[in-house]
């Protein structure tokens, strides 16, 4: 979130093509804006499995796995549930960040386009592209067995997450019949064709 540092109130300023500007004294920033790429899935989906493939083989971007800011988001809201919209929101915010340095932002995790439209990080970030890495709900349920005890694994919530994915998804990236390294390329791939 940008704010005018010249006004004496603040104001929050608005993005305006790759700069932010005041709606109080019309003073402008640097808010350069990039697209964000989403790789989704539901749980099981070979999200963890590609992340190092995707770290190596895009160099111009930056990519994440969002469960790394669970643990902090769970201390920031230590009395309560975890506020998964100041989540999501955050991590607009880090894209948008990242984009100052000219580079593009991979998240790794379980979003869906509806959740990022109304957060207030939205405007600060370019087009947002999502692809779903999807795999057969055996192949799913037998994934999700083979974690370790502490994990939970809910298998029917997770197939029918997978499923309400499956059906509004434009790009479906299968886990299943690939390896994680070739699923990566495909991802890589769709990164490179939409920037
Ligand atoms: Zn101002």
């Amino acid at each position: 979130m940008h704010y005018c540092q010249r006004c004496e109130d603040p104001i929050v300023m608005a993005p305006q093509g790759d700069v932010a500007v005041c709606p109080g004294c019309g003073g402008s920033e640097r808010a350069k804006r990039l697209p964000l790429f989403v790789v989704t899935g539901a749980s099981a989906s070979g999200k963890t499995a590609l992340f190092p493939h995707l770290v190596d083989g895009l160099g111009e971007c930056l990519v994440f796995d969002v469960d790394w800011l669970i643990g902090p988001f769970q201390r920031a809201c230590e009395f309560g549930e975890v506020d998964w919209p100041a989540f999501r929101d955050a991590w607009l915010s880090v894209a948008h960040g990242v984009a100052q340095s000219g580079r593009p932002t991979v998240l790794l995790g379980p979003f869906v386009r509806e959740q990022l439209d109304d957060l207030p990080g939205r405007r600060w970030v370019g087009d947002v592209h999502f692809a779903v890495l999807d795999c057969a709900d055996d192949v799913r349920a037998a994934r999700l067995e083979a974690r370790p005890r502490w994990r939970e694994r809910a298998i029917e919530r997770h197939v029918a997450f997978a499923e309400r994915l499956r059906k509004t998804a434009d790009t479906v990236v299968r886990t299943d019949d690939a390896t994680p390294a070739e699923s990566a390329r495909r991802v890589i791939d769709w990164v490179r064709a939409a920037r």
